[in-house]
C-alpha cells in the first residue's frame, strides 16, 4: 500500500500521545487510516518533547471531513476525568468545564 504525501491531511494535535493514539484507533474503527506525526525527535537527540504536540494526519485527504466529525463524536462521547472544583470543593462530572455550584471556570487556572 503505497500513500501519496499530498493527499496527506492535519486533522488533529492531540495533548499527548495517549490521546493520539486513541482517537487513531477510534478512527481506525471507522476504517480511516491515520499517521501520527510530531513526536518521532521525542527523545532521539535528548531534546525535550514538552513542545512537541503528536498530529494526526489522514492518509487520504478524502476522508478528512469523515474524520474531523468522528473526532467531535468521540470527544462528546468521552468526557474528561471528574475534577473536583478548587473554589468550593464540588465534585464535578469532566463533561463540565465550570462548577455549576460556584461558577468557577476550569479554564481559568
Ligand atoms: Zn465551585
Amino acid at each position: 500500500m503505497t500513500f501519496n504525501l499530498s493527499s496527506m491531511r492535519k486533522i488533529y494535535q492531540a495533548a499527548d500521545r495517549i490521546e493520539a493514539r486513541l482517537l487513531m484507533d477510534y478512527l481506525a474503527d471507522h476504517n480511516i487510516h491515520t499517521y501520527l506525526q510530531g513526536d518521532f525527535l521525542a527523545g532521539a537527540a535528548g531534546e525535550l518533547p514538552a513542545l512537541q504536540f503528536p498530529e494526526i494526519w489522514v492518509a487520504h485527504n478524502a476522508d478528512e471531513s469523515r474524520a474531523l466529525d468522528l473526532i467531535a463524536e468521540y470527544q462528546q462521547k468521552t468526557p474528561g476525568e471528574a475534577w473536583q472544583c478548587p473554589q468550593c470543593g464540588e465534585p464535578l462530572e469532566g463533561s463540565f468545564e465550570i462548577c455549576w455550584q460556584c461558577g468557577y471556570s476550569r479554564g481559568s487556572e
